[in-house]
């Protein structure tokens, strides 16, 4: 599942590829893909603008249109963007098409079906339920160390679960989380409240570092010429990671195995030794 920085690769590619380009027309495919509203209305509030700006929040890529609406765009497991030309054909499971006055499109195609859009009124953007509880985003001033040992030390949860939450920290997904808590030194099993106020400090920093690293490695990537952000996993990525993925790897710090563990149904990967 892309996290912050493969969602802010896409954006970037998307402002790049698609600001300023007028839609003729919107097709949604997969009625379930924005289940708020119907093919009809879709593409009634979407045609005949114009794409003004891509931004984000939290794992939403924010798509405003020049007619004070913003298409909210959520990829999940699986969603991606095409930008096609019209000798191209539609890929298997196409969900939604912009089409553009110069004839290319916009496709979005999503194999496991999990992808959501949604078309709200740009002033109430954040009203949306979607972004509405969001917790800040990590490069705010308002994400701030205070703010995470206070998120952390109020919790019984599990620091894994903790940091997944979108609520309390916007953003880091299971890759990430694995990463920030290897660098921090902390047990993924750790309850919030047991974790020092300066163990939190240094997670506050190492969770920066990894978004921060993962999103300078995305701006190095040569665009792909259809596929919007594609290749933020591939070229190497895996090597990137230090305990992620890694189960029975040396640790590249003390040189023990790396563990996995299965938490609310999801893989963390860890160090034994040096996460305590
Ligand atoms: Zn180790």
């Amino acid at each position: 599942m892309p996290e912050l920085p493969e969602v802010e690769h896409v954006k970037r590619a998307l402002q790049q590829r698609i600001a300023g380009r007028s839609i003729v027309n919107a097709e949604l495919r997969r009625r379930r893909l924005a289940p708020d509203t119907s093919p009809r209305i879709f593409d009634k509030k979407i045609a005949g603008a114009k794409i003004a700006f891509v931004h984000r929040r939290g794992k939403h890529i924010l798509i405003d249109l020049d007619n004070k609406r913003t298409l909210i765009v959520h990829l999940r497991m699986s969603g991606r963007f095409m930008h096609l030309t019209a000798d191209d054909l539609d890929p298997k499971f196409t969900h939604a098409v912009l089409h553009f006055d110069d004839e290319s499109r916009l496709v979005f195609e999503d194999q496991r079906h999990f992808g959501l859009m949604k078309v709200v009124d740009t002033p109430k953007l954040y009203e949306a339920k979607e972004l509405s509880k969001l917790a800040p985003e990590p490069f705010s001033d308002e994400f701030s160390a205070e703010y995470l040992a206070g998120v952390i030390r109020s919790s019984s949860r599990v620091i894994k679960d903790i940091l997944l939450d979108q609520t309390k920290v916007c953003g880091v997904g299971n890759i990430y989380a694995s990463e920030a808590l290897f660098l921090s030194g902390i047990n993924p099993k750790k309850r919030g409240k047991s974790i020092g106020r300066e163990r939190c400090g240094h997670l506050f920093q190492n969770i920066r570092r990894v978004l921060n690293e993962a999103i300078e490695t995305g701006k190095s990537i040569d665009p792909h010429p259809t596929v919007i952000g594609e290749g933020i996993y591939g070229n190497g990525s895996e090597t990137r990671w230090r305990v992620y993925d890694r189960e029975g790897d040396e640790c590249i710090s003390c040189s023990s195995p790396i563990k996995r563990v299965v938490q609310g149904s999801r893989s963390t990967y860890y160090c034994p030794k040096c996460q305590r």
